[in-house]
């Protein structure tokens, strides 16, 4: 089964995102903030990361950083799902996250962007490419 670890402070939207992928057949994970999600990520080594950018003691970038830094999780699939950002934000490829997701997203374009890291499974990011995520619609 795959498991899909949810960075996310609001717990209205969390829930929200929470029940969709369980309802998907997904095993999925919710950290509050940054540094709850990354010692999820550390215990379990989620298949894809789904994370929100701010959060309290650690930001969605603080945590793709410590993704991408860590030996055992630097290859995991990073989704950014953000109302912060506009689309083609050069920081979003220099983190390192394979696409970006715009807060409301539908939720047809989550599942099938999730679904799509699933498959494309672990692998390495240059920082300065590209998101790696060509088909979807708000990738970079
Ligand atoms: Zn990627």
């Amino acid at each position: 089964m795959s498991v899909l670890l949810i960075a996310e402070d609001v717990d209205d939207i969390a829930m929200i995102l929470v029940r969709l992928f369980r309802r998907d057949g997904m095993t999925v994970l919710h950290g509050a903030d940054g540094a709850e999600a990354f010692d999820l990520a550390v215990e379990h080594r989620p298949d894809v990361i789904l994370t929100d950018l701010g959060m309290p003691r650690m930001d969605g970038w603080d945590l793709l950083k410590a993704v991408r830094n860590h030996s055992d999780l630097r290859d995991t699939p990073v989704a950014i799902l953000t109302g912060q950002l506009q689309p083609g934000d050069a920081r979003v490829s220099e983190s390192g996250a394979c696409c970006l997701l715009l807060k409301p997203c539908p939720n047809d374009e989550l599942r099938a962007t999730v679904r799509q890291l699933v498959e494309n499974g672990p692998h390495g990011h240059t920082f300065s490419s590209a998101g790696c995520l060509s088909h979807a619609t708000t990738s970079l």
